[in-house]
């Protein structure tokens, strides 16, 4: 059977990539989205959304889906599939799986980004157990419990007020006496009775199997133990982009110009996985459009 070779290849089923699917569906060219997980990426774990133009307060899920539709109802193939390199052999780029081949006239890269951890002694043995990165996936289990949300960005915020609803206390863990985050977030956590925030410390140690304590340094040399069922850790992500090798930055985000090209003619990358200052659903949107536009000039 004769492969066939998309216009365009976009691997990542995140607001960029959608995005970038539904211009270039609009643009007639064929599209094929590879994507390892649910569509939505990051915005599919994520409780309500209020900072969206046009919605003041919109679920994640059904965001992700409206999007997911509106793409797939313009004609797009959408496959399951986690990409782990990308070749070119004359005019085609090859996109592998460990199983299997696609071929594509450009691609665009909209991988978004995965976990940041700690990195300490023995975190590892808690991943999934104990340690958890989403707070709407697996607060759930919590009910009634203690947890701690170590981070001082938006998402560690938004995780804290999500545990709160269902938890019995949030401790919020934070290296700083600052945090990062939205101001109008922190006020609403401030505002939270059952979350207690701990500033200037550090988690450095988990015991108990399952897990039912953290060892909290503070940055004046002092510790102490809190009883804890999970611990949610939100302190930053890292790009999903080590199968391909383009220019990138020293954490490995993707750099590109303002019209989202990389540094492979024909490879353009949108989102969170680019090098950029402000990662938001409004701004992968933005990339995405931008990518889809210019893959549609390369083709030309
Ligand atoms: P982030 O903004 O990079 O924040 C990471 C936090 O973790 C920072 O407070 C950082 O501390 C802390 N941190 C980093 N490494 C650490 C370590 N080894 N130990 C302890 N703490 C550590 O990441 P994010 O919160 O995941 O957000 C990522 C992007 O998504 C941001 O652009 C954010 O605005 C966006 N986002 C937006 C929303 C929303 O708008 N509602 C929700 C979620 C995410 P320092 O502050 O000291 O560096």
């Amino acid at each position: 059977m004769e492969n066939i070779a998309y216009d365009i290849i976009i691997i990542g089923c995140g607001p960029a990539g959608m995005t970038a699917a539904i211009y270039a569906r609009r643009l007639n060219l064929s599209c094929l989205v590879l994507e390892n997980g649910a569509p939505g990426g990051m915005m599919v774990n994520t409780e309500e959304i209020a900072n969206y133009p046009g919605f003041s307060k919109i679920n994640g899920v059904d965001l992700s889906l409206a999007m997911y539709d509106q793409m797939m109802g313009l004609g797009t193939v959408h496959e399951a599939s986690l990409v782990r390199n990308i070749e070119k052999e004359n005019d085609l780029f090859i996109v592998s799986s460990d199983e299997k081949k696609y071929y594509g006239k450009s691609v665009i890269i909209a991988t978004g980004t995965k976990n940041r951890t700690l990195g300490i002694e023995h975190e590892k043995e808690y991943f999934y157990r104990g340690i958890s990165w989403c707070a709407i996936c697996d607060g759930p289990l919590y009910k009634g419990k203690d947890v701690a949300v170590i981070g001082g960005g938006n998402s560690a915020l938004s995780s804290a007020i999500t545990l709160s609803k269902f938890t019995n206390k949030v401790y919020l863990i934070h290296r700083r006496n600052e945090f990062r985050g939205d101001p109008i977030l922190v006020d609403k956590v401030k505002n939270i009775s059952n979350i207690e925030i701990i500033y200037n410390s550090n988690v450095t140690g988990f015991s108990g199997k399952p897990l039912d304590e953290i060892i909290v340094s503070n940055n004046d040399g002092s510790q102490k133990e809190l009883k804890v069922s999970c611990c949610f850790e939100a302190i930053g992500r890292l790009p999903n982009s080590d199968f391909v090798d383009l220019e990138k930055d020293n954490e490995g985000f993707i750099i590109v110009d303002e019209k989202m090209e990389t540094s492979i003619p024909g490879i353009f990358a949108c989102g969170d996985v680019i090098k950029k200052g402000l990662r938001q659903i409004a701004t992968a949107i933005n990339d995405g459009a931008i990518a889809a536009m210019s893959a549609s000039s390369y083709l030309k």
